[in-house]
């Protein structure tokens, strides 16, 4: 009897190497104990949340008692959390960003799909620059749209501006791009931006269709060297930008996110009505009421970034050792390392036998690469040294 749906049946396949790794990483852990498994394949943030976060879930209790304290609400969420937002997006955009341009989402993912629901007809394309966040092509494909990913510049993985130019056809609806980048770690500069922009603008003109721009940016402030992101509000009008503060606060199972239109889109407010729409009839009805409250007095605070900064650091040194060839991320959890070998699987099993455990690149669309998280503790960053070491030989005796 069919069970499922095709094209879920289709995913779950697709998707099946991150159950096996997480599978294997289980199998491992109680074989070997927790502590000899360096398991570097999850982005779980785990940097604890700010002092800050107890103080404000004490607010929010004391405010338990009233009536509608976590009640229906508009579905754009409560007036004084897209307010919060909204401040804190017009600082980082150097741009008025008014509260009534601010949605509250059910994450980054939820945005997205809420993004994608309001304006993607069957057929339509996203490109996105490769390699990109594994769950995109599912949320494209949610509504009939198809995600075009195209390869960015090898190895330093900035954002090839030309091969996205040649993507483009009179049915691409957007460009999603996420910087700082989940997987490489990069963050696109003022420059690759600004050549971008004018490749949609000169688009738009050509065809006359809407070429909306997705900025997905839950890693905004995880920006290890003080980099510019620049802002795109002042770039582009057709920007949208979705973020969440599962990684700036590390509150990512308190699911709270945004959606942000910028105020120079011709047509903003039918845009933003029908996020709102979506928001409701995908059945997320609005944002979780405790994580807005709590986000409200937390609108400035962030998780300790030296936390995450010393382990980047730390796994650079071991892959340097081992003479494994990086970029360094200058952002997000992430390193995406260059295989010793072509095939970049036969360097993670050689890894797992080292009981090191990573996904590799053509799971993100690029292989030839493999993902490392740095969200893991420094013990298992050093502890895995030797490890790297023994796998490139390895892999390297059998050339
Ligand atoms: N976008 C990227 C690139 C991510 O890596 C993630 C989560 O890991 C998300 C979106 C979804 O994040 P959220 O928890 O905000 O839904």
């Amino acid at each position: 009897m069919k069970v499922l749906a095709d094209n879920i049946k289709n995913a779950m396949s697709e998707s099946s190497f991150i159950r096996r790794m997480f599978e294997a990483g289980l199998e491992m852990k109680h074989k070997f104990g927790a502590d000899n498994v360096y398991d570097f394949s999850l982005g779980n943030p785990d940097a604890p949340p700010p002092p800050a976060v107890k103080n404000s879930l004490y607010q929010v209790a004391e405010n338990s008692g009233k009536q509608f304290a976590f009640g229906y609400m508009p579905n754009a969420g409560y007036p004084e959390s897209r307010a919060a937002v909204a401040g804190s997006l017009s600082r980082e955009q150097q741009f008025e960003v008014p509260p009534s341009h601010v949605v509250l989402t059910v994450g980054a993912a939820g945005a997205i799909n809420v993004f994608f629901r309001a304006t993607l007809e069957p057929g339509d394309e996203v490109i996105c620059p490769a390699p990109y966040f594994v769950e995109y092509k599912f949320y494209a494909s949610n509504y009939g749209g198809v995600l075009k990913p195209v390869p960015a510049k090898d190895f330093t993985f900035e954002l090839d501006v030309t091969a996205i130019e040649k993507a483009l056809t009179p049915r691409t609806k957007a460009i999603l791009i996420n910087s700082p980048n989940n997987p490489t770690g990069q963050i696109y500069n003022r420059a690759e931006l600004e050549a971008l922009a004018s490749v949609m603008r000169r688009h738009m003109e050509k065809t006359g269709n809407v070429l909306y721009l997705i900025s997905d940016e839950p890693y905004r402030a995880l920006n290890f060297d003080g980099v510019e992101v620049p802002p795109l509000f002042g770039l582009y009008p057709y920007t949208v930008i979705v973020g969440s503060y599962s990684k700036t606060l590390s509150l990512a199972g308190a699911r709270i996110g945004y959606l942000a239109v910028c105020p120079n889109m011709p047509d903003a407010m039918e845009l933003i009505n029908g996020t709102v729409m979506t928001n409701r009839i995908l059945g997320f009805v609005n944002a979780p009421a405790i994580a807005q409250k709590l986000l409200t007095g937390l609108i400035n605070e962030q998780i300790d970034l030296n936390i995450y900064r010393e382990r980047r650091d730390e796994m650079a040194k071991v892959l340097t050792d081992a003479g494994i060839e990086f970029t360094m991320p200058k952002g997000a959890l992430y390193f995406f390392p260059k295989s010793p070998v072509p095939d970049e699987t036969v360097f993670i099993d050689a890894l797992m036998k080292e009981h090191i455990l990573g996904v590799p690149g053509k799971g993100f669309g690029y292989p030839g690469y493999f993902r490392l998280a740095f969200c893991v503790p420094m013990s298992s960053i050093k502890n895995s040294a030797a490890g790297f070491k023994r796998a490139v030989r390895a892999v390297k005796s059998q050339l």
